[in-house]
């Protein structure tokens, strides 16, 4: 395990490489006077415009994609600088300089473990049996290295006996000690994923998956030097070259889901380390393409997660869609029963899918949740990066979402004339369900005009009426904070009106029977 020492590329590197024989690879070339010409692999025609110069360089005079050969294989394979490199190493056989990787080590004991993990799952029929169960064939099971820990040292020791320090054996997780100083292992009894480095040269650590019950149901490797969660994509070793050709990526969120995708030729499929996507991440992700496919379980972890990606894959730039399966079936178990292609020609964006779960939620309080949801999700996002997606498919509800991140930003101003603390007080009492039954013993009357209008939307149900939906976003986007102290002041004082109207209509009546009793004595 070397590093490449890019400096130490010199010019006479590039004169090994023959960048026609590289483009040949993807393009059937047609010798043209002294250039070579075929059909741009960077853009759709039918005519060929797409030149290469022996000299090492390609122009395509129909979308203007130009560069040298390294370029080439970096946009064709989805190579970085260095993978590019690398390729055309072991393409044209050219030694490189290489110097030795400070984590050389670890790596070599992370490899080492996924092997002993590997082999030791061929022992274990019960395990493979439990892989077959969900859907998993031999050549997944190769192909992704998975393994299984049991309860035994024996991966320890031999570790130890190859030389390799029990620190280092620490830093990566896969051992440590308990309250009581007793050497305990990280992964036992757990079927074992290991995560690869996104070129697959090393593996950087592992997600263990329990398979008694006990918790967490996935264990991940602890961050150290070459693993760090939130920079780490599952299977993105195997699927970056897919996702390069299919210019999309499909996210799913379980290691099973990765392989069941893959498995049934999916290959642009990788998951997150957890379900929610870091910047890091998506950004990544951008580097090679701009569309992204979010396949989480229909549930309601599925759907937070859909939503709180969305506003991370926006900032970066990517394009967002959702692939919303059957409510009673896990994304592998849809994509085994032939359902994804339906999925992937009918995907929901941002809009259309927000007005899906805004519209399935029968209750205020369900559709509050799901804009609220989106509100967080979106709280970073500013105009640019969100706009230029959405302004020209948005559709009467997310433009309203639109309006009210908006509206946050300058919203006291609006707010001010149209929405006063008495209406503030009212909504917390009414979320409040300690609080919620004051309202029983109110009328209408103790309320000033426009606290009067939102207690009787509450009164008779109408929470489908549009302004008041309206009103009550505003109050939700408006981020106030009422304290409890004034909120419990206005409670005073709607008590006191009540009070008060009741005395009014005491006093009334007494007037009344006065009237009456005066009137009797008249008539007698
Ligand atoms: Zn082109």
């Amino acid at each position: 395990m070397k590093k490449i020492t890019m400096k130490k590329i010199t010019t006479d590197f590039f004169e090994k490489i023959d960048i026609v024989d590289v483009v040949s690879e993807v393009v059937q070339l047609k010798r043209v006077g002294s250039q070579y010409r075929g059909l741009c692999p960077f853009h759709n025609e039918r005519t060929p415009s797409f030149y290469v110069s022996p000299i090492g360089v390609y122009h395509c005079f129909g979308c203007g994609e130009s560069g040298n050969v390294i370029k080439f294989v970096m946009k064709v394979y989805g190579y970085d600088y260095e993978e590019a490199i690398s390729y055309l190493a072991r393409k044209f056989n050219i030694p490189l300089p290489e110097k030795e990787d400070k984590n050389y080590e670890l790596y070599q004991i992370l490899n080492y473990t996924a092997e002993f993990y590997f082999e030791n799952l061929k022992k274990n029929a019960r395990v493979i049996n439990y892989l077959r169960s969900r859907g998993l064939n031999e050549k997944s099971i190769i192909k992704f290295k998975i393994g299984y820990a049991d309860d035994k040292f024996d991966i320890i020791k031999n570790l130890v006996d190859k030389g390799f320090s029990t620190e280092k054996l620490f830093q990566l997780g896969l051992v440590y000690k308990d309250n009581s100083g007793n050497l305990k292992l990280s992964f036992v009894n757990r079927i074992m994923f290991p995560i690869f480095s996104s070129n697959g040269k090393y593996v950087i650590g592992f997600s263990g998956r329990s398979l008694d019950g006990s918790d967490p149901k996935y264990k991940n490797s602890q961050d150290s030097e070459v693993f760090k969660k939130r920079y780490a994509i599952y299977a993105f070793n195997f699927a970056k070259s897919s996702i390069v050709k299919n210019k999309f990526a499909i996210v799913v969120e379980g290691f099973f889901d990765v392989i069941a995708l893959h498995q049934l030729g999916y290959e642009n499929t990788i998951s997150f380390m957890g379900t929610n996507i870091s910047d890091y991440q998506a950004q990544m992700l951008k580097k090679y393409i701009d569309k992204v496919y979010l396949f989480f379980d229909n549930d309601s972890a599925g759907k937070k997660a859909t939503i709180r990606s969305l506003g991370t894959l926006l900032k970066a730039g990517l394009i967002p869609y959702i692939l919303v399966g059957d409510r009673n079936r896990d994304p592998d178990e849809i994509v085994m029963e032939g359902g994804l292609e339906k999925l992937i020609k009918n995907p929901y964006n941002i809009n259309s899918y927000f007005r899906m779960l805004y519209e399935s939620e029968t209750s205020i309080e369900g559709k509050m949740e799901i804009l609220r949801m989106f509100r967080e999700s979106f709280s970073d996002v500013n105009e640019n990066n969100f706009g230029s997606i959405l302004i020209e498919e948005i559709k009467p509800y997310l433009n309203e979402l639109y309006k009210s991140l908006k509206l946050k930003l300058n919203f006291k101003e609006i707010a001010s004339d149209t929405i006063n603390d008495e209406v503030y007080a009212l909504w917390n009492v009414y979320k409040s369900s300690n609080l919620r039954p004051i309202l029983d013993e109110l009328d209408e009357d103790v309320f000033s005009s426009k606290a009067r209008e939102i207690f009787r939307a509450i009164k008779s149900n109408t929470f489908d009426d549009e302004n008041f939906i309206k009103t009550i976003s505003k109050i939700e986007f408006s981020n106030k904070e009422l304290p409890e102290s004034v909120v419990m002041k206005f409670i005073g004082k709607w008590k006191e009106r009540k009070a008060m109207n009741k005395l009014k209509s005491e006093k009334n009546l007494n007037s009344l029977d006065a009237m009456i009793i005066a009137r009797g004595r008249r008539i007698k």
